[in-house]
């Protein structure tokens, strides 16, 4: 496929977003800016073209389904909320009639059961504000299943993330820093919009 950076943008712009976000499952969709940029870096870094991905908490597909338009093999679309991968199928389906892109397979379940193994992981977890641990739970798995692991973080967690990587074995290679849009989707959200600094880290194994 030849598209550039901006165009790639686009087509991930077009995609379906959650209808009903659920705060309990911390349903904050990655912008399309945010998504683009991410991927086309895993991209330049080899992590993508040929490659199998597992996309952890994937909700309606946007990182894996960009994955997938640059060149992945396959993807395994993890996600608990039937509803989310519903939509996620749905935005595959889409693009599949326009692009040829490579195999998806969705599974829908718990992060703890997940079990296959790939050649890169590529998340946005929930970030722990809800459930204190839940980031803690996609990237212990995400450390077990695979060697090359792209995770979106608050960065003020990076405390964290450079002892829990180092622990299991890895090193953060890359670090790329966005400003995050949590758009008002969610009933207990005070203010309007709200910018949060998030950071994109690449762990790789020792
Ligand atoms: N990857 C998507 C969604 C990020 S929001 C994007 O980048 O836009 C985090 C997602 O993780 C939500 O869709 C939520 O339903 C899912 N999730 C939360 N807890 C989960 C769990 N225990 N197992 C699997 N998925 C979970």
């Amino acid at each position: 496929m030849v598209f550039s950076k901006k165009e790639f943008a686009i087509i991930l712009s077009k995609l379906k977003v959650f209808e009903n976000p659920n705060p309990k499952l911390e349903q904050y969709p990655t912008d399309s800016e945010v998504a683009s940029d991410l991927l086309w870096n895993a991209a330049l870094n080899g992590d993508v073209e040929g490659k199998i991905i597992a996309d952890l908490g994937a909700g309606t597909g946007i990182l894996g389904i960009g994955a997938l338009l640059l060149g992945a093999k396959k993807v395994y679309f993890l996600e608990l909320d039937p509803d989310a991968i519903r939509l996620a199928e749905e935005n595959y389906k889409k693009i599949e009639e326009e692009y040829e892109i490579g195999e998806a397979e969705f599974i829908k379940g718990d992060i703890k059961e997940f079990d296959k193994t790939s050649d890169t992981i590529i998340q946005n977890p929930p970030f722990g504000v809800q459930d204190e641990h839940a980031d803690k739970v996609f990237l212990e798995k995400a450390f077990q299943k695979s060697k090359i692991v792209y995770s979106l973080h608050k960065t003020e967690t990076i405390d964290f993330l450079k002892a829990i990587s180092k622990d299991r074995g890895f090193v953060i290679s890359h670090r790329y820093n966005y400003d995050f849009l949590l758009k008002k989707t969610m009933k207990f959200h005070t203010r309007k919009n709200e910018r949060i600094q998030v950071s994109a880290i690449r762990f790789s194994k020792k």
